[in-house]
């Protein structure tokens, strides 16, 4: 079963990325010459109908599990005999 994956990315406000690599003060401020400063978060599923933005970075976080664990319904339970004999079919 292939797995969901919706990274987070931080936008600037011309909407180009915030690399990892913008260090910002605890405060928000940007500490990198080139980093105009977050403006935004963003997080784009691969399943491609989910995406969600926002300013507050928590926020987009939480919303990006939540919708995440929509893709992961739980796992049907195979009885053990059942895979018992399942493992003897094979040649
Ligand atoms: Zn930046
Ligand atoms: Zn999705």
């Amino acid at each position: 079963m292939a797995a969901h994956r919706a990274p987070l990315t931080n936008h600037h406000p011309d909407h180009s990325v915030c690399t990892p690599d913008h260090k910002h003060t605890s405060s928000g401020k940007p500490l990198h010459p080139d980093c105009p400063g977050r403006s935004y978060s963003q997080a784009v599923c691969t399943c491609g109908s989910w995406e969600f933005k926002g300013s507050a970075k928590g926020y987009v976080n939480e919303s990006r599990k939540r919708h995440l664990a929509t893709h992961t319904p739980p796992a049907p339970k195979v009885p053990v005999v059942l895979r018992a004999r399942l493992r003897l079919d094979l040649p």
